[in-house]
């Protein structure tokens, strides 16, 4: 999030033009840059480039100028460079090389001295840092850092962080960045705690109970304890404090949390003992942020409250709150005797303003079939486009027999009907609708191809026919690769931090294409706000209807807004650059897991998922039709 507060908008003003003397019309002028500012140039995001900070009377100005981090000090009366050092300086004594920084000039009232960021005292520097970038925040990967400012490089980002280059390359690595010189605006680059010096205090005071926050003496690492109870297995530890769930990445972690905790086997893990988890993992329900007012009293209370079950979660996860209830419970519950199935209401003859539109994608296909589980060659083998391809065109027709209208992003000519046996072949026909269509060569291409796709529709549906834009849906339908015991339907929506960055492939496979718009796309953080509240909302309804039907919701937090991929939080192309505002992707089911896999081959089952979603659509269309008129009414 960008604050344009009022201190951003003092900067603005030339340090030697002192505010009284600005005329009225170069208030009017500031005024409309600030208010162009907080707008935003249409779809364009405005980075900040200098922010103030300090007591009043120890004002501070902090930017990027050309490549690194500057902090201007404004001088006290009577200061000269050594009281100006000693003042903010970590070591006074270097006053030379800062009269050199500042190229010999004197030290005049009103006019800042300026500072490498690394040269200030750790207390300041960490403000300064903190004043400059305040969408940083701690999550489980570290502090983690929004590229905002066109200036920014990774290996000033890491003096600044921790004071020195030396971890360029190691922290180029840890965020998978292909080519460390190139930094794009919005990517998300996360600094391991324990490589931050200490002083500057970005390290979280507490982790919640029933997790302690332990320092490893030698290494000085951070680690989130945890007094191991009955009956606790790493895995489901891991689950619960990590939030990450693919077999893959839990793998990976599991034997490093055994050597750090100089284990054996997993077989090991005897109650009452300590387990220690780096604390760069533990996800954002259990920590607290250095700064909330909360964290001196959530550190108390971790103390006492150790051995006392489920932590205090964060009002903000709705998602979590409502997270619905375990499959197995259900399954012992008496089935209920009738699924809430609606009638199908007749066509009517409403235009397509009046309708309610979704944009169907089926995800993978083409030369990428996505997950495949089972035996190659026997009834088990599964493939993940060849069932969410089906499951596409049979809510394709329940939709259109509801009176909505349905866009589907890929198509397969030889697979236009739904099938009750799937076919085997792990290389599909399907292609994305674009025009001319494209055959799927790469998974990649595929992905652009269908975000041109999906904002083209709806560009003509809102511009051209006049849709109410909350009347399209987005919903992308895909089947997990989980670890096997996982099981259950999730839904994904974008999260607001995630969306950010720009949209813009290049190469003539997309210019020949008419969907295909010259230029970058940009997403704007209010529209990404109210996306992520839009996208929850289905998200939720579809894990409810899921449930409703006796299909299998996620044990744990079903609709989420990203996952990790090795160790980075990530969104799906689709919801990251869909400008639907309602944009949802639905993993019907794990397909790692033997039961639901078998489950999810049989017709039967794809055709109880299609009506889930479809029921979830349908209860979405009534609830936006009936906020319609209670707008319309109010307003007569
Ligand atoms: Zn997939």
């Amino acid at each position: 999030m960008i604050p344009f507060s009022a201190s951003v908008f003092r900067t603005i003003r030339p340090p030697w033009l002192p505010a009284p003397a600005l005329s009225r019309l170069c208030r009017v002028f500031l005024l409309a840059a600030g208010l162009l500012c907080a707008v935003g140039l249409p779809g364009v995001a405005w980075p900040v480039k200098a922010a103030e900070f300090g007591d009043p009377g120890e004002r501070m100005r902090v930017e990027w100028r050309k490549g690194r981090v500057v902090v201007g000090v404004y001088p006290r009366p009577n200061e000269g460079y050594i009281q100006i050092a000693r003042r903010v300086m970590k070591a006074p004594a270097d006053f030379k090389a800062i009269e050199a920084f500042n190229a010999k000039r004197p030290v005049r009232t009103g006019i800042p001295v300026n500072f490498p960021l690394t040269a200030l005292k750790p207390v300041l520097w960490g403000r300064a840092l903190r004043a400059l970038h305040p969408g940083d925040e701690l999550t489980g990967r570290g502090w983690t850092h929004n590229v905002s400012d066109p200036g920014e490089t990774l290996i000033q980002l890491t003096e600044a962080y921790t004071g020195s280059k030396r971890r360029f390359r190691e922290l180029a690595r840890y965020n998978r960045l292909k080519n460390p010189n190139v930094l794009r605006l919005g990517r998300e680059i996360a600094i391991p705690l324990h490589w931050i010096p200490e002083a500057l205090g970005f390290r979280p005071r507490a982790v919640k109970a029933p997790l302690r926050l332990e320092r490893d003496g030698r290494s000085g690492r951070l680690y989130a304890a945890y007094k191991v109870r009955p009956r606790d297995t790493l895995f489901s530890l891991l689950l619960r404090f990590t939030d990450r769930e693919r077999a893959d990445e839990l793998g990976r972690m599991t034997r490093r949390v055994l050597r750090i905790n100089k284990l054996a086997s997993e077989k090991r893990l005897l109650a009452g003992r300590s387990l220690r988890i780096p604390v760069e993992w533990i996800n954002e329900d259990y920590l607290v942020s250095p700064y909330s007012r909360t964290a001196r009293l959530a550190q108390r209370k971790s103390s006492l409250a150790q051995r006392k079950s489920p932590p205090v979660r964060r009002k903000s996860s709705l998602a979590q709150r409502k997270s619905p209830p375990v499959r197995r419970k259900l399954q012992t519950r008496p089935p209920k005797r009738a699924v809430p199935r609606r009638k199908a209401p007749r066509a009517r003859p409403w235009g397509g303003a009046q309708r309610f539109h979704v944009i169907l994608d089926a995800g993978h296909g083409g030369s990428d079939p996505g997950a495949a589980y089972g035996t190659p060659g026997q009834p088990d083998r599964v493939y993940e486009h060849e069932v969410v391809y089906d499951i596409s065109l049979r809510l394709a027709r329940l939709l259109r027999g509801r009176g909505m209208r349905v866009y589907p992003t890929v198509e397969d000519p030889s697979h236009n009907r739904p099938v009750e046996k799937l076919s085997t072949r792990a290389i599909g026909r399907e292609r994305v609708r674009v025009t001319p269509p494209y055959e799927m060569k790469s998974s990649k291409v595929a992905v652009n191809m269908r975000v041109y796709l999906i904002n083209a529709i709806f560009r003509r549906l809102t511009r051209k026919l006049g849709v109410d834009p909350k009347r399209v849906v987005l919903l992308s339908l895909h089947g997990d690769a989980l670890a096997p015991s996982m099981r259950g339907a999730m839904a994904y929506y974008p999260d607001r931090r995630l969306r950010v960055g720009e949209f813009y492939p290049r190469g003539r496979v997309y210019r020949i294409r008419s969907e295909a718009v010259p230029g970058r796309l940009f997403f704007r953080q209010a529209d990404n706000r109210a996306a992520e509240q839009l996208s929850r909302d289905f998200g939720e309804r579809v894990i409810r209807s899921f449930v409703d039907h006796r299909l299998g919701a996620a044990h744990r937090r079903a609709v989420r807004p990203y996952y990790y991929r090795n160790g980075v939080r990530t969104l799906p192309g689709v919801l990251r650059y869909s400008q639907v505002p309602t944009s949802v992707l639905v993993e019907v089911g794990n397909l790692n897991n033997r039961a639901e896999r078998l489950a999810l081959l049989k017709g039967s089952t794809r055709q109880r998922v299609a009506r889930a979603l479809a029921d979830a659509l349908d209860r979405l269309r009534a609830d936006r039709r009936r906020a319609r008129l209670v707008v319309k009414k109010t307003r007569s």
